[in-house]
């Protein structure tokens, strides 16, 4: 039997479990197209939210930097002989994919610096616009080191199909709380595809204390610890290669984890 979370929501109400919650999302309402109306009150919420630090984090923009700067530590601690090959010439461009990108905070501040092309992807075009332009537009910063942002793609993560073998690292960070199980699980799968060989999937996410916590404003759910681990080892049957929690940032949050995956080597 696999195992069977419970959930609670964002006012402490007991609602069931992810089997039956997720069974509920599927057979509710739809939108134009088919798709659960989960999606599109996700997006609604994000249509209205101003395309800056503090509207992406909730208020929380002053923590960005100590986020960045952890994000470069973990990097290292589990791709850094990647890293270390690429600074002595010995491969060829190091190339990421931001997911749910926001209006580009995690490239802008760290993976920008530290891959030579970044793709990014976000569905809210407002969102995208910024990134944009914050990245590639006239007040762009001027990078001497040749990165570059390369693509951006004005997708939701359900209908984003990486290039096959593209990217050496892919990187999702407060995003997949909006995404199903299924959709979450095929979705990896099909990046596994767009990794290179040594490649490795990057989650930073909000950990709940146990089972999940839905939040009903923006249409996503906050899985625990263990719910990540059953969906990365037992549904995907990937590795996990490493996991630490995001250290000095305000208590009243969400403990933060970083988990760093890839499909098991044969
Ligand atoms: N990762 C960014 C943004 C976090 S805010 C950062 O850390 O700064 C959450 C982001 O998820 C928003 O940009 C929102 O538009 C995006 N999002 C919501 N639903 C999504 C979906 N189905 N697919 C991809 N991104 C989604």
């Amino acid at each position: 039997m696999p195992p069977v979370f419970k959930g609670l929501d964002d006012r402490g109400n007991s609602i069931g479990t992810n089997v039956s919650f997720w069974k509920a999302v599927a057979a509710g309402a739809k939108d134009g197209n088919g798709k659960p109306l989960w999606y599109k009150k996700g997006l609604d919420y994000w249509d209205a939210v101003e395309p800056t630090d503090d509207g992406v984090l909730g208020g929380y923009g002053h923590v960005s930097e100590r986020d960045a700067k952890e994000n470069g530590e973990f990097l290292e601690e589990t791709f850094g002989s990647v890293l270390a090959e690429r600074a002595v010439g010995a491969r060829g461009a190091l190339v990421a994919c931001d997911c749910g990108a926001g209006i580009g905070r995690v490239t802008t501040s760290f993976l920008i610096h530290k891959f030579d092309e970044v793709d990014l992807v976000e569905p809210v075009v407002h969102f995208i616009e910024k990134a944009e332009a914050l990245l590639n537009g006239p007040n762009a910063p001027t990078r001497t080191n040749g990165h570059k942002a390369v693509n951006f793609f004005a997708l939701p993560l359900e209908g984003f199909e990486p290039a096959p073998n593209r990217y050496d690292a892919v990187w999702f960070q407060w995003c997949v709380g909006h995404l199903t199980d299924d959709d979450f699980v095929s979705l990896f799968n099909r990046c596994a595809v767009g990794l290179k060989p040594d490649g490795m999937i990057f989650v930073k996410e909000n950990n709940a204390k146990e089972g999940f916590v839905l939040d009903t404003e923006d249409s996503s759910l906050t899985r625990s610890h263990k719910y990540f681990m059953f969906l990365f080892e037992d549904v995907l049957g990937w590795e996990v290669v490493k996991h630490r929690t995001q250290k000095d940032f305000p208590s009243e949050l969400f403990t933060v984890r970083m988990y760093a995956v890839r499909p098991k080597r044969v």
